[in-house]
């Protein structure tokens, strides 16, 4: 492994509450599951030691698994995103929420008229599923809301008129915002904000991080228990509350969203916090 000048700091917990807690070593689990924003990467920036880090893991043999709650993408466009990026991915390896919503749709609803306040890829996998899409709010069974980089006045009139004909709402992920290199994009929490505002309605359900659904189909994909498992992640309000509500050890690093101070006050604390992801196999 190559070895910075500034080794990361590690901390099981805020160490203030544990005055006696030495230095710890991170140990090795039989798998790993990571968020990909500000996790791996950044935009389409790697962070720094990602390809080391997943390169000596799979050459230990530990499973890998990719868990993103974006759903800009399909699961074959993230394995060719992150190919690209010079890492190994499989498609059995990469869980996102599009993947899921699909997933909890097809459980709950099957063919289910929708309108979808997102982007292509999730248009597209909906109706390669055989939920067809519609504009007619007498006719639309949920409207989905998520990371809409192309939503308008238009799409949220639609929602408005669905709801108020009898429509649920169901969203695909949490987050505020999605990092990318020198800042952020504003995520499904303002899409999902916009509908229930003008709708005085609440999702139904949101099957993105930290929902169980999301942990439950990384698990199954991986073939491990949770106790098994690491959730490496840079957000406390996903990532580490999914981890450590499904009983995983996690990890937070501080390449993106979350930052050390709002460790304490965090409502699931975080296994392990490191500056990097190197940290995993120092
Ligand atoms: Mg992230």
């Amino acid at each position: 492994m190559r070895m910075g000048l500034h080794p990361p700091s590690l901390i099981p917990h805020p160490s203030s509450f544990i005055p006696h807690t030495p230095p710890m070593k991170i140990p090795r689990y039989p798998g790993y599951i990571f968020d990909l924003d500000g996790t791996i990467y950044l935009g389409d920036q790697l962070l720094p030691t990602a390809a080391d880090v997943l390169a000596q893991l799979r050459a230990e043999g530990r499973r890998v698994a990719f868990l993103s709650n974006n759903p800009t993408r399909t699961r074959e466009q993230y394995v060719a995103k992150l190919r690209g990026l010079g890492l190994q991915a499989e498609l059995g390896e990469v869980v996102n929420s599009s993947y899921v919503m699909v997933q909890w749709l097809r459980t709950h609803a099957p063919g289910a008229p929708l309108f979808v306040c997102g982007e292509a890829p999730l248009i597209g996998e909906l109706t390669a599923a055989g939920f067809p899409m519609s504009e007619r709010p007498g006719e639309i069974a949920f409207v989905v809301a998520s990371f809409d980089r192309t939503f308008t006045y238009h799409k949220l009139q639609v929602a408005f008129d669905a709801i108020r004909a009898g429509a649920q709402l169901v969203a695909t992920n949490p987050d505020r915002f999605c990092p990318v290199p020198g800042g952020g994009e504003p995520d499904a929490a303002a899409i999902i904000a916009a509908i229930e505002a003008c709708t005085n309605t609440r999702c139904l359900v949101n099957v993105g991080k930290p929902a169980p659904i999301m942990a439950q189909t990384v698990g199954a994909m991986l073939q491990l228990p949770p106790e098994e498992c690491l959730m490496v992640g840079d957000r406390l309000m996903t990532d580490i509350a999914m981890g450590a509500a499904a009983g995983m050890a996690t990890l937070l690093v501080l390449t993106g969203d979350s930052t050390r101070a709002e460790v304490a006050d965090a409502p699931y604390q975080p296994t392990y916090v490191a500056e990097r992801l190197a940290a995993l196999v120092e």
